[in-house]
């Protein structure tokens, strides 16, 4: 079994999901006590976040760059970026390892292609919904992409800042989502890609017509499966 090395603890609540997903999808492939091998960088998240709001990616993709590197020397066969939002600065971390990054929206985009959905809908970070780095896989894989409106993607992005990625589920929050991804239905989305890893601790697909895919669900489950390939 490959080593899987986690960049993780962006946050460190989504992080807990991804350890669990890997190893539940290892035990039930291997059976018996099998467990994945994992190594977990886990960073302090103010510091990546305050890169991301003072618009200093560079910054934020040196400390990523390094922690990749220091998986790389501990032993781990190949990297999860445990968030979507950091993969905007996956081509500046890859340039300091020599082992791939599994991409959260490659593997994502094949998980829609394989499910026939054309058009989605998508959740996640102010920087995840508007901006190329994310939408461009899902568009090059020929997935087009409904991001909410203005004011409906300020609501998303302040309830990943303010309370999921601090641990804080609220029922209020999670029926102002219900309603926004009916309004990304009625607008023609098949499905909702919850592109932030921490969106899964909120809703779940009984909260949804649409059929769900959940980010960190599918990052995790094909991280298991590549750890496990001959
Ligand atoms: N975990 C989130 C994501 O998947 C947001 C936190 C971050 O900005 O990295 O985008």
């Amino acid at each position: 079994m490959k080593t899987i090395g986690l960049l993780g603890g962006m946050s460190w609540e989504s992080t807990v999901t991804y350890y669990q997903i890997i190893n539940e999808t290892v035990k039930k492939k291997l059976g018996g006590l099998h467990s994945a091998k994992i190594l977990l960088y886990s960073v302090d998240f103010a510091e990546i976040e305050e890169c991301q709001a003072t618009g200093d990616w560079e910054r934020s993709g040196e400390i990523l760059a390094e922690a990749a590197g220091n998986l790389e020397k501990a032993g781990a066969d190949f990297i999860v970026i445990c968030t979507n939002t950091m993969h905007k600065v996956v081509p500046q971390i890859q340039k300091k390892i020599h082992i791939p990054i599994l991409h959260i929206a490659e593997v994502t985009a094949a998980e829609l292609k394989l499910r026939g959905i054309e058009r989605t809908a998508l959740l996640g970070t102010k920087y995840t919904m508007t901006q190329d780095f994310y939408k461009a896989k899902l568009e090059e894989a020929g997935i087009q992409v409904l991001v909410p409106d203005e004011a409906d993607m300020e609501t998303v992005n302040s309830v990943i800042y303010g309370e999921l990625c601090l641990g804080v589920i609220r029922e209020e929050s999670r029926k102002a989502y219900r309603t926004i991804i009916r309004k990304l239905e009625d607008r023609g989305a098949q499905a909702v890609t919850l592109g932030c890893t921490e969106i899964g601790l909120l809703v779940k697909q009984e909260d949804t017509d649409l059929p769900v895919f959940d980010t960190t669900l599918i990052h995790g489950e094909r991280a298991a499966e590549m750890a496990m390939e001959e």
